[in-house]
């Protein structure tokens, strides 16, 4: 989930109120990060429960910009977090989702599903990351 909330601030973060003193301007900065994370954060932990994220993020961070630039915030924001929100429900629906958290596609030599967590960006923990490998193979 790193890499959306880093986009969407990478896309935004130029444009923060720029007649406050260059202190302040750095902290709005770090506050926009900080409130871009915890979206995704809370996205990834509780995303069926979670409505309009786009919307709490721009009610968030909209202060710590000119109003001449917040339709383009805004926009920015529905972008960002709309694929974010699209690549949790792919998650969801391949099952990789269970309470919130991204589980191991394997299964153990029990016939089990492993309960370990995946590595980033991957459907298998570091013990099943051999079968990643051969699910690209094949
Ligand atoms: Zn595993």
């Amino acid at each position: 989930m790193y890499q959306y909330s880093r986009a969407i601030y990478r896309s935004i973060k130029d444009l923060v109120d720029p007649y406050v003193d260059p202190e302040t301007r750095i902290e709005y900065r770090r506050q926009v990060l900080d409130a871009c994370e915890q979206t995704m954060e809370r996205l990834a932990s509780d995303p069926l429960y979670f409505a309009k994220p786009e919307r709490a993020l721009f009610q968030d961070i909209r202060r710590y910009f000119p109003i001449t630039v917040q339709a383009q915030v805004a926009w920015t924001v529905t972008k960002g977090v709309g694929a974010a929100v699209e690549f949790v429900e792919e998650q969801i629906e391949s099952g990789a989702f269970e309470g919130g958290v991204a589980r191991c596609h394997a299964t153990t030599r029990k016939g089990k599903p492993c309960q370990r967590t995946p590595l980033p960006e991957r459907d298998y923990c570091p013990s099943h990351q051999h079968l990643e490998r051969s699910k690209i193979a094949a």
